[in-house]
């Protein structure tokens, strides 16, 4: 049923030729695009928290300014310390294990902060924070600075407050990237990891949804509309972004993406994936010396975050 407006909007898209314009014109309000009545309306929350955009963007300067941050390296461990620092009072488990990579043995570290709800389920909100092992002078301002960054500022929204409904656990993945191609053994290893103790300890069956965050502090964003990621949830996440009128930052093109989702969907869990691949003009600076804070906006970590609270009251609703 999506895919014919969807197919439209890649036709657009390449008709035009030109993605610049793409936040200009599109903007509806909620009562154009949201149904009079039927299930949706019963689902759609009456209040719209936000996060503080500001402090997302100087947490992600932060995170860069400590420079490239490699498993093993001195700025690892120095961001894993500024995370940790950002969460001191808060619930947080630590995920570490050691684990053989083409390129030896390397310890990594997931950082997993958790804020109780009143009923038995969990919703994870990921992202991951290292870069990328072979790459030098490589500090990933949008690769897994701007959303470990975004992750701290929803840290801030969550801390103290009761939450009515289910637990949010925040989670920063390490090891995501390859350590030197992207394979199947070779990627992903921090989100492996803890999918497989989920899936042991039981902890899977009570997830309701997994969000991962990746490379959303694109000053053009545009999210892509993955197709490994649960439909259901896509949907939600364009519902979300709709009752904003942030809709014509997502879904213009469709693509299958590998990601840290991947594990949890592979245990049965429902993730959804928001990623901007389309990083400077046809992705150019993405794993390049040119992912740097210049090409970031607070905006675009505006639009994700209100997103993903919106998203987290419809998950509550359903
Ligand atoms: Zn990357």
């Amino acid at each position: 049923m999506r895919s014919t407006p969807a197919l439209w909007m890649i036709f657009l898209l390449i008709t035009s030729g030109c993605a610049q314009n793409k936040s200009a014109p599109e903007a509806k309000t909620v009562a154009e695009v949201m149904p009079a009545a039927g299930p949706e309306k019963a689902s759609t929350p009456q209040s719209a928290p936000t996060v503080n955009a500001n402090r997302a963007m100087q947490y992600t300067k932060e995170i860069v300014a400590i420079g490239p941050r490699p498993p093993g390296s001195a700025g690892h461990k120095k961001v894993e310390s500024y995370i940790l620092n950002r969460l001191k009072g808060d619930s947080v488990e630590h995920d570490a294990f050691t684990t053989k990579t083409p390129v030896g043995e390397f310890a990594l570290n997931n950082i997993i902060a958790k804020y109780p709800g009143t009923k038995d389920c969990v919703i994870v909100i990921s992202s991951h924070y290292e870069t990328n092992y072979p790459l030098k002078n490589y500090v990933g301002a949008n690769d897994g600075g701007s959303t470990s960054g975004l992750l701290l500022e929803l840290a801030n929204h969550f801390r103290g407050k009761k939450r009515d409904g289910c637990s949010v656990w925040l989670v920063w993945f390490d090891g995501e990237e390859a350590f030197v191609k992207w394979s199947a053994s070779d990627s992903l290893y921090g989100s492996k990891h803890v999918a497989e103790k989920w899936k042991m300890d039981g902890t899977a069956k009570k997830i309701k949804a997994l969000i991962l965050l990746d490379m959303i502090g694109d000053a053009d964003l545009n999210i892509e509309r993955d197709s490994n990621s649960d439909p259901k949830l896509l949907d939600t996440v364009y519902a979300a972004a709709t009752q904003f009128g942030y809709q014509s930052h997502f879904y213009a093109r469709e693509l299958g993406i590998e990601d840290d989702h991947l594990p949890f969907k592979n245990i049965g869990v429902p993730a959804v994936d928001l990623i901007d691949l389309d990083y400077g003009y046809n992705d150019s600076f993405h794993h390049t010396s040119e992912d740097t804070l210049d090409k970031l906006s607070t905006k675009s970590l505006q639009i994700v975050g209100d997103v993903v609270l919106n998203v987290l009251q419809r998950l509550e609703l359903q």
